[in-house]
């Protein structure tokens, strides 16, 4: 069981001063070094920041609206002279010159960050085992993960080091380790928050977002990171939709995401079937669960061969095998860089790109990528969120060996559906018969805030 200190309140108490409070985190970061959800801590910077930020109160200055917030950051975010390396040997040593602008927003509202989070190299995994740095443990059974990829994100909010954690999501990777480790996560729609500063996994679908207990923190943080950024041409000037009164919530849920077999995903089916009572839900079929997983490999493997193919050695990071011919220094360079997974999904991309595969995968898979979006578009006409189970299962014990080589693949089923739409969604912890069974809320486009306002009615009704 957990032994972890844990602090779980965001405020900092009366009289405290902010160096003290940050020093108190730091030390509950320290207790939990086994956990591995820390990559590195910026101690002597954290404090600074803190001693700084008194300064310039103490002068006039206004706290900013993330006063005596601590966040980690994840390990494929770029923070201005900090080492960042997306948990891959190729990246480590790396330090980065700039700010993604998302850091930059946040901490210019006083939050300080304490440390960057270990995770699944370039993001790609479920289980943050896939890391130079030692797989992360879940604080609540150490011997369990605490999902992935976004997985240090997680325990560093689960043990109380930080209040709020920033991560990637690109299929599942707040979600799911959010949901793991009994937190809320959230992923907002695709293009609301600049990807500037993002190690890229697979550009049309990456996503910043954010881990913390409470909603009320994720909103604020959504809102000070969100909106158009000169770095991101991708990035949406839409507003937000108007508001949906809750009271008049129209809920579906897609009844082929509940195996009868599965008793954990028939838990989250009766807590749906429970919120009925309070909201108009109905139950529809989706007809396309099959191709989920499948058209997100298939997309996500090309990018990332496409964006991995910088890390040759010879712009960033590790260099091996100088010495020899160019063509030697490229792959004894990514040979020794990157992991099995990593090198997997590279040359499964490769694949799928090449020119006698590409129309057979690629271009079928962005068939069905847009399928799967009007699918989603008409069943939205009809309802205003969709509710969803976030993964089959709990956390897998960490040493855990599949036999077949997909299945961990496949557990992400729940959770690509709203990243193949692009779609804000989120996972909540949600009090239910005697347990917190996790729920994943997907909203339509423009909908982040009233997905948060749905989230936190869900999460205050006491349910049996
Ligand atoms: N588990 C998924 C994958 O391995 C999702 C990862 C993510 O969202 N970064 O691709």
């Amino acid at each position: 069981m957990n032994n972890s200190p844990t602090f779980m309140n965001n405020t900092k108490p009366e009289g405290m001063s902010l160096p003290d409070w940050v020093q108190q985190h730091l030390e509950i970061a320290e207790q939990s070094a086994h956990l591995n959800a820390f990559v590195h801590l910026f101690k002597d910077e954290a404090l600074a920041a803190a001693q700084n930020i008194e300064k310039a109160i103490a002068h006039g200055k206004k706290p900013g609206k993330l006063y005596g917030v601590i966040i980690s950051v994840k390990d494929n975010i770029c923070i201005a002279d900090r080492p960042v390396s997306a948990a891959s040997a190729i990246l480590k040593g790396y330090v980065s010159p700039f700010s993604a602008t998302a850091v930059e927003r946040l901490v210019a509202e006083d939050a300080i960050i304490i440390g960057t989070t270990n995770c699944d190299e370039f993001g790609m995994g479920s289980a943050s085992t896939h890391t130079i740095y030692g797989a992360v443990r879940n604080a609540d059974d150490a011997d369990k993960v605490a999902g992935g990829s976004s997985g240090g994100a997680a325990v560093s909010v689960q043990i109380g080091a930080c209040h709020l954690a920033i991560g990637t999501d690109t299929g599942g990777s707040i979600r799911q380790p959010a949901a793991f480790c009994g937190l809320a996560g959230f992923k907002p729609g695709y293009g609301k928050i600049s990807r500037h500063g993002l190690i890229a996994y697979a550009s049309s679908f990456d996503q910043l977002g954010f881990i913390a207990r409470d909603t009320s923190l994720i909103r604020l943080a959504y809102d000070i990171c969100r909106g158009t950024d000169e770095f991101d041409s991708t990035v949406s000037s839409a507003a937000e939709a108007a508001e949906i009164p809750v009271s008049t919530a129209r809920l579906a849920t897609l009844s082929d995401f509940f195996p009868a077999s599965n008793v954990f995903t028939q838990q989250c089916f009766r807590l749906i079937h429970e919120l009925g009572k309070h909201f108009n839900l109905t139950t529809t079929s989706f007809n396309g669960m099959d191709y989920l997983v499948p058209t997100y490999y298939i997309l996500t493997t090309a990018e990332s061969s496409s964006n991995l193919s910088r890390y040759d050695g010879v712009r960033y990071g590790l260099r091996v095998g100088e010495e020899g011919s160019l063509d030697t220094m490229y792959t004894q360079t990514r040979t020794r860089g990157f992991g099995a997974e990593v090198e997997k999904r590279i040359m499964l991309g490769t694949f799928v790109l090449s020119e006698g595969y590409y129309d057979a995968y690629y271009t079928k898979a962005q068939k069905v990528r847009r399928w799967v979006r009007n699918q989603l578009e008409t069943l939205f006409q009809e309802s205003d969120f969709v509710l969803l189970p976030v993964t089959a299962s709990g956390p897998w014990p960490i040493d855990y060996k599949s036999n077949d080589p997909l299945e961990v693949y496949y557990s992400d089923v729940y959770t690509v559906l709203a990243s193949l739409a692009g779609l804000p969604a989120i996972s909540i912890p949600v009090d239910f018969e005697n347990e917190k069974v996790h729920l994943q809320i997907i909203g339509k486009p423009n909908n982040e805030h009233n997905l948060l306002a749905i989230s936190e009615k869900i999460i205050s009704l006491s349910l049996k």
